[in-house]
């Protein structure tokens, strides 16, 4: 099943990104992807190397959910974002501040963490402290 495979893929990246060794992989003409890709997305070169995540990204967009689905009632409201890291860009809820105070341009680092709902793994992405 391709999609368990994915999945696989993805929570060995979890790991990887909870130890403090995210990265990301980049093709020869610097496009970035997120494993278990095999296969640049933007031009399909297969030669792609492991590429560590800068530790700090940008939100480029934003969305609060104030009234969700139930299958994360008890996270709300929360944020989810899109934030761009290097050569990727990481959609995941906006953790440690304010949903409404979350904007575009705001810093954030990477944070996995776990759905109070679901308690399952989360990509989170928490505000740079400065
Ligand atoms: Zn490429």
């Amino acid at each position: 099943m391709s999609d368990d495979v994915q999945d696989e893929g993805f929570d060995e990246w979890l790991d990887a990104a909870a130890d403090g060794e995210a990265y990301y992989l980049e093709c020869p003409e610097s496009h970035g992807s997120l494993p278990p890709r095999r296969v640049c997305p933007d031009c399909g070169a297969t030669d792609l190397a492991e590429t560590p995540l800068p530790d700090a990204g940008t939100i480029e967009t934003v969305t609060v959910t104030h009234v969700p689905t139930p299958a994360f009632e008890e996270d709300a409201p929360y944020a989810t974002a899109i934030a761009r890291f290097g050569g990727v860009r990481l959609t995941g809820q906006v953790v440690g501040v304010d949903p409404d105070a979350v904007e575009t341009g705001l810093e954030v680092e990477l944070a996995v963490t776990v759905s109070e709902t679901t308690g399952e793994r989360v990509l989170g992405l928490e505000p740079v402290d400065r």
